[in-house]
C-alpha cells in the first residue's frame, strides 16, 4: 500500500503497512502523515518532542484537559512488530480519526507515538519530565491489541475505581466484551507507568487476550500471590498464547484479527465519547 493512502486505509491495512518496518521507517511514516492536509486539518497541535536519545510524536484535537491515547512506535529488532506495537499505533489514528469526524464538545484527546519502549519505557518517561500530566484526565495505553476478544487491562487492581477505567468497563459491559484486571504484569511493563509514576492514577494499558489466555491467569495469579520475582511472573506469563509471537520474527499481520482492531478503536471511541458528554 502506498503511504499516502493511509489515511483513508482501515485498521488492519494500516497495521500491514507498518509491520516490518524499523522505528524509523514507522517515525518516518507518521511524519508523512502529520503531512498530509487530511491529517493535519484533524489535529490541533503536533509535537515533535527530540530529547537525548530519541523523539516522540504526540497530535492533539481540541483543547485540555485531555484524555491521552497512547502507543509506542518503535519495535524490537528481527520482529516485524505487527502487534507489538504497529497494532496499537493504527488504532491510535483510527481513534483519532474518529473523533474528528464527530468532534468532543468538553474534552481534548492527545494521541501518543512514544520512542524507546522497548529500551524501558524512555520516550514516555522523556514526556512526562517535559510536559506532566497536569492537562491529562488519564491515559488509556495498549499494547498487543490485534488478537482476542478479552479486554485486559493493567496495572489495574480491585479498588481502583477512576473515571477512564470505569468508562472502559461499562463501554466493554454494554457491547457483552468481557474485561479482566491484572493487578500487576502482563508484559514486563509499559508507557502507562511512566504517568502512573509522575501522580497519574487513572493510566492504565489495554491488551486483548483469548479464552486460552485466560486459562493462564489462576497460575498467575497463584504466583503472584507466593511473592514470585517479576522473573518468575514473566516465565510464567510468556506461556499465554498472547506472547506466542511476541518480540519474535513470527510478530506479523497473519495472526491479527481485523474485527479484533476494529472493536478496540470502538471501545476507546465510545468511552471517551461517554466521558465528552458528562464531562462538566
Ligand atoms: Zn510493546
Amino acid at each position: 500500500m502506498d503511504i499516502s493512502k493511509f489515511f483513508s486505509a482501515d485498521i488492519y491495512e494500516m497495521v500491514q503497512q507498518i509491520e516490518g518496518t524499523d522505528k524509523l521507517k514507522r517515525k518516518e511514516n507518521l511524519e508523512f502523515l502529520v503531512e498530509l492536509t487530511q491529517f493535519r486539518n484533524l489535529v490541533t497541535h503536533i509535537e515533535n518532542q527530540e530529547y537525548s536519545s530519541g523523539q516522540n510524536l504526540y497530535f492533539s484535537l481540541g483543547n485540555s484537559p485531555y484524555i491521552g491515547i497512547g502507543s509506542h512506535y518503535d519495535v524490537v529488532e528481527n520482529s516485524p512488530g505487527a502487534n507489538d506495537n504497529a497494532s496499537a499505533v493504527a488504532v491510535t489514528i483510527d481513534v483519532l480519526r474518529k473523533i474528528k469526524e464527530n468532534p468532543l464538545r468538553n474534552l481534548g484527546v492527545k494521541g501518543f507515538f512514544f520512542d524507546e519502549e522497548e529500551l524501558g519505557l524512555i520516550g514516555s518517561r522523556a514526556y512526562v519530565e517535559r510536559y506532566g500530566i497536569n492537562d491529562l484526565l488519564g491515559v488509556y495505553n495498549m499494547e498487543l491489541v490485534g488478537n482476542g476478544n478479552i479486554l485486559a487491562l493493567w496495572s489495574v487492581d480491585e479498588k481502583q475505581d477512576t473515571l477512564l477505567l470505569r468508562t472502559l468497563e461499562s463501554e466493554a459491559r454494554k457491547k457483552g466484551i468481557q474485561t479482566i484486571r491484572f493487578p500487576r504484569i502482563i508484559a514486563n511493563t509499559a508507557d502507562h507507568m511512566s504517568f502512573r509514576k509522575k501522580g497519574l492514577e487513572d493510566s492504565f494499558t489495554l491488551t486483548m487476550i483469548t479464552e486460552e489466555d485466560l486459562k493462564m491467569a489462576p497460575l498467575y495469579y497463584q504466583a503472584l500471590n507466593q511473592g514470585f520475582s517479576p522473573d518468575e511472573l514473566w516465565e510464567i506469563t510468556e506461556k499465554a498464547p498472547v506472547f506466542k509471537h511476541y518480540h519474535k520474527p513470527t510478530d506479523t499481520s497473519e495472526h491479527i484479527d481485523s474485527k479484533t482492531l476494529e472493536l478496540v478503536s470502538d471501545l476507546l471511541y465510545n468511552s471517551i465519547r461517554t466521558i465528552d458528554e458528562n464531562y462538566k
